[in-house]
């Protein structure tokens, strides 16, 4: 792709505002050398006002979702989107989360602009386990794993049993739980089917893929190791 079409497609600007750039000498190899409107340097090799270029197309994101922000594309308030810069409202094409998760979670969210990893990682074929930390009102009553394990809980208006989901007890009124597909506010609805209520909930792995040391509110790109343990 060419270069101008390349940066205006990741959001830097439009098509005539970065043959300008390039003309001005804003963008350049790693060496700092300005670079030419026929420029074939890959992506990685770039910079914009000495600034590495954002992550190519068919990236894929992690962010540490902090609690209090919602992953829609337009509520009122605080945004998932916000949290990148805002040159990224207008890539081409758009990146979305794979899947969601509540204002109220906080953990590890992905991003991408790959329609097909997206797809594969939220099918209901590939299963890929996702691994919540929850803290509850009240104390566990022992009989959660079992409930849980057995395949067999309906969900309120709902018509097919959950999948078999692996809980591991890890205080009085904490654990951890296991997923296997990502049904709208699971967690929370499986512990009220409990009589129970969830406090905090965490997102703490997806597949092989976990959040190390990334703060909350923070992202990276995915190198093609951790991007092979999603899947
Ligand atoms: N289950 C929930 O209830 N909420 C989330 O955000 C994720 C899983």
């Amino acid at each position: 792709m060419r270069l101008v079409k390349m940066l205006a497609n990741m959001g830097y600007g439009s098509r005539k505002e970065m043959q300008q750039a390039i003309r001005n000498g804003w963008v350049t190899d790693r060496s700092g050398t300005p670079l030419a409107m026929d420029s074939k340097v890959s992506a990685e090799d770039i910079l914009f006002d000495d600034e590495p270029l954002d992550p190519p197309q068919g990236s894929v994101l992690m962010l540490h979702k902090p609690l209090g922000t919602t992953c829609s594309k337009r509520d009122p308030g605080k945004l998932v989107y916000d949290l990148f810069p805002d040159r990224f409202k207008r890539r081409k094409p758009p990146i979305s989360s794979i899947g969601r998760l509540d204002k109220d979670t906080s953990g590890l969210l992905l991003f991408t602009d790959d329609g097909q990893f997206l797809h594969k990682v939220i099918s209901p074929k590939t299963e890929t386990p996702k691994v919540y930390q929850v803290t509850l009102e009240r104390p566990l009553s022992g009989s959660e794993a079992d409930l849980f394990a057995s395949g067999t809980l309906m969900l309120e208006g709902e018509d097919k049993p959950l999948k078999p989901a692996e809980l591991t007890v890890c205080g009085p009124a904490s654990a951890t739980l296991v997923l296997h597909e990502g049904r709208y506010h699971q967690v929370r609805r499986m512990f009220a089917a409990t009589g129970n209520h969830v406090v905090t909930l965490h997102r703490s792995q997806i597949g092989g893929l976990t959040l190390g040391d990334l703060a909350a509110g923070q992202w990276k790109v995915l190198s093609a190791d951790e991007r092979a343990k999603v899947l």
